[in-house]
């Protein structure tokens, strides 16, 4: 089972994925917990280029180091763990390309799509779960708990807007897929709506 965590920044993801990972473990499961970029030695490396780079990066060239990442985390880390039957928790996969380098820097969402969908060998998530919360929030969030930004949180609201936007227009094409939460609600009540919907995957 392959489950994928979206949203913007500061959104929770990272929280909502430890509490999945904490209640799957109790119930005996094997877990992978990963995430893009950076989910291998190779993706840390390509996280600090396309995320700490100081200057400008081409916005396609940021879509083939996303993509470079993605490639080497399937094929190295996802793939093998899905084929031994464990669930692989994941902090944000193809939907946030097509959100953050599709919308986002307007790359267009197909193309980016299928830039992806190569570079990850057609492997699509089995659930993704979108926490959806307003841009500035999510700002007001990331101030309050970090001292240093990402090159891509430096980035003006009308990016962010067009992000969450792209994310909004994903889960509706692809109902059956995603699970969208009010990322503004409590963190315990949106981890009972995802053990739910899990829940129902596993049964
Ligand atoms: O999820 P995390 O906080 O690790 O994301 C790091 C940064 O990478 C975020 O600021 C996010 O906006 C950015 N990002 C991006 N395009 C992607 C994936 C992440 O701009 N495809
Ligand atoms: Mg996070």
């Amino acid at each position: 089972l392959f489950i994928t965590l979206e949203g913007g920044d500061g959104s929770g993801k990272t929280t909502q994925a430890g509490r999945l990972e904490a209640w799957l473990t109790e119930s005996g499961r094997s877990i992978v917990r990963t995430r893009e970029p950076g989910g291998t030695d190779l993706g840390l490396e390509l996280r600090e280029i396309v995320l700490h780079r100081r200057g400008h990066i081409a916005p396609r060239a940021e879509a083939l180091l996303y993509a470079a990442d993605r490639a080497h985390h399937v094929e190295t880390l996802i793939r093998p763990a899905l084929e031994r039957g464990d669930v692989v928790i994941q902090d944000r996969y193809i939907d946030s390309s097509v959100a953050y380098q599709g919308a986002g820097r307007v790359l267009g969402g197909d193309e980016v799509r299928d830039l992806s969908l190569w570079a990850a060998d057609g492997l699509m998530p089995d659930l993704t779960i979108l926490l959806d919360l307003d841009e500035t929030e999510g700002r007001r969030r990331l101030d309050a708990s970090r001292t240093t930004y990402d090159r891509l949180e430096a980035e003006k609201a009308e990016f962010h807007a067009r992000v969450r936007a792209a994310y909004l227009s994903l889960a509706e094409a692809e109902p059956e897929r995603f699970l969208v939460v009010d990322a503004s609600l409590p963190e315990a009540d949106i981890a009972t709506l995802v053990r739910e919907r899990v829940a129902g995957l596993l049964a």
